[in-house]
């Protein structure tokens, strides 16, 4: 079910903040309620999830989505015990964010536009209004730098903005690395990042909508605390 757990636990607090990447093996879109429903079994926990539109929104969430009360925004935040974040992508990157020791979680969805629009540190800076202090960031798997091909003028347009987005395919065309940028824009926030790595492209384990077009599912990050 996840190609990566981890957990951290606070100083002060007793809180453990968990965090997990799901794998191919189940389909997170909207439209596949038992598999939200799998991971929240696995977790112990509910998730509030979000109606993602590539913007800068940040939400703060208090209590479980339903069907009909899903959010539009591209990052979620609270402070409600008990209350998971869920964000869910096939390329883009999926970030968390805690500071167990004050229990405020985060979870972005940063694909290109988001990364542009620095939805990111968006959410870090809500996630500071809400008490948060020590932040780690966890970036999981997204289409790489490698693999992420875009005409050369939307590469220098980006660049420009986002100068460590900057990059080149493997077969040597104009490309960018929007974790790159995404872990630049997080660490200039002062989040200790931690880098889960994993081409979503090049792994079958993953969903890619640049591999698998419209068939592509959809995985999810996932941050809760207990
Ligand atoms: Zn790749």
């Amino acid at each position: 079910m996840f190609v990566f757990r981890d957990s951290r636990e606070g100083d002060a607090s007793r809180t453990r903040v968990d965090v997990a990447f799901t794998d191919a093996s189940l389909d997170l879109r909207e439209q596949r309620p038992d598999a939200i429903a799998q991971v929240e079994a696995v977790a112990g926990v509910p998730f509030a999830r979000l109606v993602q539109v590539h913007g800068d929104d940040v939400v703060l969430v208090t209590a479980p989505t339903g069907h009909d009360d899903v959010p539009t925004a591209d990052a979620a935040v609270t402070t409600t015990p008990g209350l998971g974040l869920m964000v869910r992508v096939a390329d883009c990157v999926p970030v968390l964010l805690a500071d167990p020791d004050r229990g405020v979680l985060g979870a972005v969805h940063a694909g290109r536009s988001g990364m542009v629009l620095d939805v990111a540190t968006r959410a870090v800076e809500r996630m500071r209004d809400l008490g948060a202090e020590h932040l780690v960031g966890w970036v999981g798997p997204h289409v790489c730098g490698a693999c992420y091909e875009v005409p050369e003028g939307m590469r220098e347009e980006v660049a420009a903005l986002v100068p460590e987005a900057r990059a080149q395919t493997s077969w040597g065309t104009p490309a960018l690395d929007v974790g790159a940028g995404v872990r630049a824009q997080l660490e200039r926030a002062g989040v200790e990042v931690v880098e889960v790595g994993g081409c979503t492209r090049e792994r079958e384990d993953l969903h890619s909508y640049r591999r698998d077009g419209h068939r592509s599912g959809r995985f999810a990050g996932l941050v809760w605390a207990s």
